[in-house]
């Protein structure tokens, strides 16, 4: 950096989901492309950017917390996000009436206008792209990442088509709108070049990537390729590397990719969110994707590809439910067998229209349920994870030190699923490759001992 240039930091404090973190790896790259410098705290940043979480009233505590806190260390904020729109927008004001600038989620742009108005950017433009640019040198191909350099998300469009009654994202990030597949490609070639050796697939409908554009043809490495999943899993499966896809609804097109995940193109994991089983809750609901055939597709893609994990979340105590129908749910979940779930007692949402359904379920009857469901899937989860016992499967290494290092097997997408302890073992660095064998398992976390170098794994997958 040139010494006679004022320093120009950027405090940024990033909340809420996957989708929400890579907004903040945009917003940060382009800062650090714009010639400034990010500030790990509030005291030395000449303004902060806060990009707030609107999921849940908790979350948007959290956010209004993180907020009022910058503003007090600081002074000089700026907001963004998914509180940044409506309601929640006109509370953050009236809340902190000299916040810098609020904007929705996703909007790159006016959080990079608010930043450049309060201190200037220092990237000189029309320079020649030959000259040496300080600052665009330093920014590493694949932009900045808040995640582990052996994994990144790859957010493959914005917004959601649905409207299921408990969610505001739609009212929030707006339609669908699929990014472009030469570009999504183009993205993942980077980060695998860079060392990224797991590409979490994230929207918030992935099996509709591309119904907006109408499937639309483009020619990426002169291979014609349709903006829908199925492509887009092919050209990811060429890649090498992990491919996790999340947020999958069970629609009929989703079949397509099962068998990409038997021939080991892609992970064999499937995270849907299911959300409940009874068809007169996801119809209050207003679900997508046709429930009714749903343990049917399941047993015809585990027939396809046995090895198939499926990670899903449920909400219990939503408006109207009675006993019968988390009976129905709790059926449900003993026929399918998922491996990997997660459960939320129903909470409304400021904006969301189940607000307005009746029949709202007591908080001590929620709770009654929710136990009951936590009991009957660590019981499936425990037994599932038991069975994985003896057998050979491939570790990504994501953190060692003095006790072990701690992975995860194809089973287990990062910070929602369970791990694989390695105890003692540290000859190892985040980011390896492994072959273990699975010698212990919980309801959750499995652990295991190593059988191969890094270097084995190729010619001991081959004969897997
Ligand atoms: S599918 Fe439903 S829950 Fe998911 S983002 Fe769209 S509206 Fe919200």
């Amino acid at each position: 950096m040139n010494d006679s240039q004022p320093s120009r930091k950027v405090g940024f404090v990033s909340l809420g989901c996957p989708k929400a973190l890579v907004d903040s790896e945009r917003i940060l790259t382009q800062l650090k492309l714009d010639g400034y410098e990010i500030s790990p705290n509030y005291d030395n940043a000449d303004v902060v950017v806060v990009n707030t979480c609107g999921f849940i009233d908790s979350a948007k505590q959290e956010s209004m917390d993180a907020i009022e806190e910058a503003m007090q260390e600081n002074g000089k904020v700026i907001v963004t996000g998914c509180m940044g729109k409506g309601s929640d927008a006109e509370a953050i004001k009236a809340a902190n009436p000299d916040v810098l600038s609020i904007s929705g989620p996703a909007d790159y742009e006016q959080v990079l206008n608010a930043v450049h108005q309060y201190i200037p950017p220092t990237r000189i433009e029309g320079k020649s792209p030959d000259e040496h640019d300080p600052y665009i040198d330093l920014v590493p191909a694949q932009g900045i990442k808040l995640t582990p350099e052996h994994y990144a998300y790859l957010k493959i469009s914005e917004g959601c088509n649905h409207r299921c009654t408990f969610c505001i994202i739609p009212a929030m990030r707006g339609d669908l709108v699929s990014r472009p597949i030469g570009d999504v490609i183009l993205e993942a070639g980077t980060l695998v070049a860079s060392g990224v050796r797991e590409l979490l697939v994230i929207s918030q409908d992935t099996s509709a990537y591309g119904v907006d554009v109408k499937y639309k043809l483009e020619f990426v490495d002169n291979e014609p390729r349709e903006t829908r999943m199925l492509d887009l899993c092919k050209a990811l499966g060429e890649m090498g590397v992990w491919v996790r896809l999340h947020y999958v609804y069970p629609y009929p097109h989703v079949d397509k990719v099962i068998p990409l995940m038997a021939e080991g193109k892609i992970l064999p994991y499937l995270d849907i969110p299911f959300q409940h089983a009874s068809p007169k809750i996801l119809k209050l609901m207003k679900r997508p994707g046709n429930q009714e055939k749903v343990l049917e597709r399941i047993k015809a893609w585990r027939e396809i590809c046995p090895e198939l994990v499926i990670r899903s979340t449920f909400v219990v105590g939503f408006p109207g439910e009675t006993e019968e129908d988390f009976q129905i749910l709790l059926d449900w979940l003993e026929e399918a067998q998922l491996d990997r779930v997660g459960c939320f007692k129903y909470s409304p949402v400021d904006g969301a229209t189940a607000n307005d359904l009746p029949d709202h379920v007591p908080e001590d009857i929620q709770q009654d349920r929710w136990e009951r469901f936590m009991e009957t899937q660590q019981r499936i989860s425990a037994r599932r994870l038991q069975n994985r016992i003896g057998q050979q499967l491939e570790v990504l290494i994501d953190t060692v030190d003095g006790d072990g290092a701690i992975g995860r097997c194809y089973a287990d997408a990062p910070e929602i699923d369970g791990k694989v302890y390695l105890d003692g073992f540290t000859d190892t660095y985040a980011g390896d490759a492994l072959l273990v064998t699975i010698t212990g398992a919980d309801e959750y976390d499995l652990w295991a001992e190593p059988v191969y170098e890094d270097d084995d794994l190729e010619s001991a997958q081959e004969s897997h």
